[in-house]
């Protein structure tokens, strides 16, 4: 009955040899799902059969690095290889770190549960400066030693990428090797290198020697910073003749490329929890704060044809309910109106909403407005960044605030009632006078609003300069001028506006990374050793253990928010990412002007360096602005025919008439791993296994519609269930059930399966009446005779009255009487029939096991729990 989907985990066995098994400890943990990996569309190949192994790091939690595309990206295409696997890694949360120290495991593969020392590569992406921290905790979890000069043949090749990989300094010396830019050619050329490496039996000096000789591909080791007395560089001297600077490799053209397909669908809640496609890289717009602004020029857009064809592939394989256009700018997509309208067309119907993650004010049009209120009114956010005119003028944002106005006008207008801000403060040239005035721009813009209660809520950030940029010769706020600013916006903003900030002390350590060299690696180090972990996370970063190490490695963290002079070396100096560094300091000389630059990709070449007009040039799908489209559509067969799809839109989604609806109930079972889920987790992959197996489902109405399935009460996360069921409303009867069944099961990961479908009864328990579950129990450890006299003595009580908290408050329990009966099996399990009424709150089965036996916390966590069966009372059956 189970999946065929030969790229879909099929079973626990890990193919490592050396595989841990964690399901002993993730019982202990707080979040254990985390952990599990066996996500839809994951893939898993047999060790035995491939050449070269990777493991694919996000050094951070799984929810977030769940979230990056990009690690998607290479996990496909290193897995397309025959010769190649890829499994992937997240950092742990506290909890685990603990456990597998503990227990001296090895942190592991999701996909096989394998050790990082199995792989031949580990590919760790540097995708913000607070996770650094993390990537030591990776290595060392993973026996790896930290620094690459300790590695020995027995290792893998740990490497490096990502946005961060452009001052990689502080870092440098726990990479051997780090790839800067695209990673979708080198990535292969990078473990094709290791292969044949492997094969030569060349030793570890020998292969970084060849990586070399990739593209993009830097290698700390043979570049050597040299300091004066003061610790300021004076040169970074270049130990390999004929490898004095590393260019960024570069993808000259998105089209060519497919985006992660099939999509992973993660099991679990995470921070964007979508399809993502993928529909531009690069941005000339010319924001001169904007690292990704220059690191990935130029501008390389897909096609609308190619937006929508991957668009509807990724869904019908993943079964989301929301699609993402990502880009840096999706709103400066040429093609997005005819694109966005196809997409629209197609996804209204399935109520898959489409998100534009990344709008800029000026490019919403009223169409795209309203074309995105279609299914859902996703959150709108804009970001003015500063709060006047001459400030945006400083930083090249292109926007004044009249547009900003009418962008809010016309989102009110659309029936929006909450729009957030996001600004930067500490921005070069800032006075208090432009801190004020975000108050003042927000009363404006709140009053663009006809409609009752509207608001505006702002967030705010301390401004970090970036290498690359035009200003990152700048100097950084302090923590206290941060605070200063903060405290000044609670007083000035209107009373109906919530302010969220930044920590800036967060933002310094950031401020300090961002523009460090590699001093750094040292203070890293020893704030790890001093208990530094997760730092991107509030509730776990704290500064004083960075000031700690800094004191005890005579570092002053604070010199690396000043002003650079514009002659001195730069760490990052020897990283090439195409563009001149006499464009950047042209473009700050214009930024102290207020001087604006235009946008390469509608005016002419602005000559920051980044194309050879050659191989790599912007690459513009439609060259047509909103309001040209209609000119557009005349001469462009293709645009004709998608803005023809695009006007029929509303006559297709007019309200129609009641649909047949057929209430069926699916019993379901719900075990092994997926006992870790939350009841809203295995709602999720129903609702995306309903999709992806094509299953027609009623939808509610409303803000926000969702299937029309109800169902059976939530099952604590831990326990086990052979009992599950679910109502649902379906727009077709079932005539085949079995086909139903298998369909449905290819969808659903191990351990979800449907057993069988009935027509729904009303089976409802009313409120007074009694239900009866059944629950089988294995304890961690063998049942004794004390066990069975502690049993008899529990049984031989009229009650058994224990408090417990209930949302928030201490409610009383009687255990005994809610053990309508408890017995151990011949086969070392114990049996408990509970009683429960539907309104009112029941002691958990565990609980009752607990106070029987005498279970220590510890214990009750090892044992296992299934439900068997439940019905009303008096009823021999369901
Ligand atoms: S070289 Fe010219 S066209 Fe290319 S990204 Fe730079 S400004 Fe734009």
């Amino acid at each position: 009955m189970k999946s065929d989907n030969s790229n879909t985990i099929e079973n626990d066995q890990p193919l490592s040899d050396t595989a841990v098994n964690i399901n002993s400890i993730l019982a202990h943990v707080k979040k254990p799902s985390r952990y599990i990996g066996k996500e839809f569309n994951a893939v898993k190949k047999d060790w035995q059969s491939v050449a070269v192994k990777v493991a694919l790091v996000f050094p951070d939690l799984y929810e977030i690095g769940m979230s990056h595309h990009g690690l998607h990206i290479l996990y496909r295409i290193i897995n397309s290889q025959d010769t190649m696997l890829a499994e992937r890694v997240y950092a742990p949360d506290k909890d685990l770190e603990a456990l597998l120290r503990k227990k001296d495991w090895p942190i592991f593969s999701l996909e096989s549960r394998a050790p990082l020392t199995d792989f031949d590569m580990v590919g760790i992406t540097l995708p913000f400066e607070l996770c650094y921290t993390n990537i030591l905790t990776i290595l060392d979890l993973g026996k790896i030693p930290l620094r690459a000069s300790k590695r020995n043949d027995s290792h893998p090749f740990i490497i490096g990428g990502g946005s961060g990989s452009f001052n990689p300094e502080p870092v440098a010396e726990f990479f051997d090797a780090i790839l800067l830019g695209d990673g979708e050619e080198a990535i292969l050329e990078i473990a094709e290198t290791i292969r044949q490496a492997k094969e030569l039996q060349l030793d570890r000096q020998e292969t970084i020697a060849r990586l070399t000789e990739i593209a993009g591909l830097y290698v700390p080791s043979l570049f050597e910073p040299q300091y004066d007395k003061e610790g300021r560089l004076l040169q970074i001297k270049p130990l390999k003749p004929g490898y004095e600077k590393v260019n960024r490799r570069i993808l000259p053209d998105l089209e060519s490329v497919d985006g992660p397909f099939p999509p992973l669908v993660p099991l679990v809640r995470i921070v964007h929890d979508r399809l993502g496609v993928e529909v531009a890289r690069g941005c000339t717009r010319g924001c001169r704060f904007c690292q990704a602004g220059i690191i990935y020029r130029p501008v390389r857009e897909r096609s609308a044809e190619k937006v929508v064809k991957l668009a509807e592939q990724g869904i019908t394989a993943g079964g989301f309910e929301e699609l993402a256009l990502l880009s840096l700018s999706t709103g400066d997509y040429s093609c997005l109106s005819p694109a966005l309208g196809r997409l629209m067309d197609t996804f209204v119907k399935q109520y898959v909403s489409v998100s534009m993650p990344s709008m800029r004010v000026g490019t919403l049009t009223p169409e795209i407005i309203q074309q995105i209120k279609k299914v859902r009114k996703t959150g709108f956010t804009l970001a003015p960044e500063a709060g006047t005119d001459r400030l945006r003028q400083v930083i090249n944002k292109g926007i004044t605030e009249e547009d900003l106005l009418a962008t809010c006008r016309e989102v009110f207008a659309h029936g929006w009632k909450l729009i957030k801000f996001y600004f930067m403060f500490g921005l070069p040239t800032e006075t208090m006078d432009d801190v004020k005035a975000i108050s003042e721009l927000v009363r404006k813009a709140t009053k663009t609003a006809a409609g009752k209660n509207p608001r505006i809520n702002v967030s705010v950030a301390t401004f970090v300069p970036k290498p690359h940029t035009p200003f990152q010769w700048e100097p950084q706020l302090s923590i206290e001028e941060g605070y200063e600013r903060i405290d000044l916006l609670k007083k000035s903003l209107p009373k109906s506006c919530k302010l969220k900030w930044h920590n800036p002390r967060q933002s310094f350590l950031e401020g300090v990374m961002s523009r460090g060299d590699r001093h750094l690696s040292m203070l890293i180090e020893e704030a790890w050793k001093l208990g530094s972990r997760l730092d991107a996370w509030t509730e776990h970063f704290d500064l004083e253990l960075w000031q700690k190490a800094g004191a005890a490695c005579n570092i002053d963290l604070a010199e690396y928010l000043r002003q650079r002079d514009l002659s001195e070396i730069l760490p990052w100096q020897h990283l090439d990412t195409g563009v001149d560094e006499s464009f950047l300091m042209a473009e700050f000389f214009k930024a102290l002007e207020g001087m604006y630059t235009e946008d390469c990709r509608v005016h002419a070449c602005q000559k920051c360096g980044a194309c050879d007009f050659k191989t790599i040039k912007p690459v513009v799908q439609c060259k047509i602005k909103d309001s040209d489209i209609q000119e557009s559509i005349e001469k462009n067969p293709a645009a004709r025919e998608i803005a023809q799809d695009t006007a029929e839109y509303d006559v297709v989604n007019e309200k129609q008439g009641p649909a047949e609806r057929f209430r069926c109930r699916f019993f379901y079972s719900r075990t092994g791993d997926m006992r870790f889920l939350s009841h809203l987790e295995v709602i999720q992959i129903f609702f995306q296994a309903f999709r992806r197996a094509n299953l027609q489902v009623h939808f509610s109405q409303g803000f926000n519609p969702v299937p029309k399935v109800s169902f059976s009460p939530a099952l604590p996360v831990g326990t086990e269930s052979m009992a599950e069921y679910m109502d649902v409303d379906l727009k077709q009867p079932v005539t085949d059930q079995e086909f139903i069944i298998g369909s449905l099961n290819r969808q659903l990961p191990e351990g979800c399966e449907i057993l069988k479908i009935a027509l729904s009864k009303d089976n409802k328990a009313n409120a007074s009446e009694e239900m009866l579950t059944c629950y089988r129990i294995s304890l961690g450890r063998s049942l004794s005779q004390e066990d069975q006299g502690r049993l008899q003595g529990f049984l031989e009580k009229e009650s058994v009255t224990v408090s417990k908290i209930r949302k928030g408050k201490m409610r009383l329990f009687d255990l005994r009487n809610q053990a309508a009966e408890l017995q151990i099996l011949q086969n070392n399990k114990i049996e408990l029939i509970q009683i429960s009424h539907q309104d009112k709150a029941s002691s958990k089965p565990m609980e009752i096991i607990k106070e029987v036996f005498g279970l220590t916390d510890h214990e009750v966590l090892d044992a296992r729990i299934v439900k068997l069966w439940s019905k009303k009372a008096g009823l021999s059956g369901l």
